[in-house]
């Protein structure tokens, strides 16, 4: 029987490159599409000898012509610091990005899959978050760039549905942990880790009374695939995917202190603008549809997530 090709754009990134190793794996043809603006060449390096695992550097901002059976698109920044550093690109990866997507999902047949987001609810006034809560998001604040270009991503997964009947699979992932996260993101989980590492400050940002639920990479990445593989064509989503227990950042801060064994202190910065006060997914439809729930324990993430942290630093 021919491979199946898939197309991964953003594979280079750390969920992406957790996607390309899974499918591999799985036996797949891999294309991994990245333009390197996050994404890393050391998160995939160890996948170039596969005869499977082809890798091209483009930006999905422009047209591609490839010929696959599946894409899952998943480039675009995606943490705040990495996201607001240009604005006006994040968005045109979202939209135009999806566009060219699309328009190859149509032109080819494949099924395509998109790396949505909890940020679609903004900062949600329903908690816990379900799909059909249509969000609260500033539309002219620094985050928008993000979140609107992400919603406007959605309506268009939409729109081809129904007027060109595209199989689409769009997923609202919540926050995502592990290894190969990038030192540099600014996201909470790698900054607290590093500081204690190293010793540094643990920077809370606000009272740390704001709430996040986090996922391990491994629980993410089965609901992926199993949303692309083991769903009708009629499902379209969306669906959140992401492990409902909620946690304080400042618990969070605790937890890792506790685990690295750290004398860092914990300090307190401003909070930044429009940062959502609470989030934490409703996934029954994930459970019901998929068999699916998260596995890992937030303890049990964080161990792998410093161990992969306390080699990359060594080597760094
Ligand atoms: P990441 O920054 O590690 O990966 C994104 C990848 O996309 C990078 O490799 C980057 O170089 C690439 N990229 C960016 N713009 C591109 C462009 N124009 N053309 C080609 N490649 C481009 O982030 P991640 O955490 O792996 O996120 C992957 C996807 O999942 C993103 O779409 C993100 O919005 C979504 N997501 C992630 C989380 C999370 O917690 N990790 C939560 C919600 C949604
Ligand atoms: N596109 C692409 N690869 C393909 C087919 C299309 O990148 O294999 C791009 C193409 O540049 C176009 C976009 O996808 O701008 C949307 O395609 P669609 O067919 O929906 O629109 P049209 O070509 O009619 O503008
Ligand atoms: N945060 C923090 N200290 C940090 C980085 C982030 O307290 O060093 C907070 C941030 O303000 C937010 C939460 O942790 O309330 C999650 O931030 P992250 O950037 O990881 O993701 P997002 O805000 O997109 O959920």
């Amino acid at each position: 029987m021919k491979k199946k090709s898939v197309l991964i754009t953003g594979g280079s990134g750390f969920l992406g490159s957790h996607l390309c190793e899974r499918l591999l794996d799985m036996g797949r043809n891999v294309l991994c599409v990245d333009n390197y603006f996050t994404g890393k060449k050391g998160n995939i390096l160890h996948m170039m000898d596969n005869p499977y695992f082809e890798v091209l550097r483009h930006d999905i901002c422009f047209p591609l012509y490839v010929e696959v059976d599946e894409i899952y698109n998943l480039a675009c920044p995606a943490s705040p610091i990495h996201y607001q550093y240009d604005p006006v690109q994040t968005t045109k990866t979202s939209v135009h990005g999806a566009i060219n997507m699309l328009g190859l999902a149509k032109r080819t047949g494949a099924k395509i899959f998109q790396a949505s987001t909890s940020e679609v609810y903004g900062n949600p006034a329903v908690h816990p978050q379900t799909e059909c809560y249509w969000g609260h998001v500033n539309p002219i604040g620094p985050r928008a760039c993000y979140d609107e270009g992400k919603r406007c991503a959605e309506t268009l997964f939409f729109d081809y549905r129904r007027q060109h009947g595209l199989r689409i699979k769009v997923a609202r992932l919540f926050n995502t942990y592990g290894p190969r996260m990038a030192l540099d993101d600014g996201r909470v989980v790698s900054n607290f880790v590093v500081q204690a590492l190293r010793g540094e400050d643990i920077t809370v940002y606000g009272k740390g009374d704001q709430t996040r639920s986090f996922c391990y990479v491994d629980d993410l990445i089965e609901a992926f695939v199993r949303f692309m593989e083991q769903t009708p064509d009629e499902f379209t989503g969306p669906m959140n995917l992401g492990n409902p227990s909620e946690f304080t950042i400042l618990e969070l801060a605790e937890t890792v202190l506790d685990l690295v064994n750290s004398k860092s202190r914990i300090v307190f910065h401003d909070l930044p603008v429009d940062d959502p006060t609470q989030r934490k997914p409703d996934i029954s439809l994930a459970k019901k549809t998929l068999d699916w729930e998260p596995k890992v324990p937030l303890r049990e993430g964080l161990i792998k997530t410093i161990a992969y942290f306390e080699d990359f630093l060594k080597n760094d």
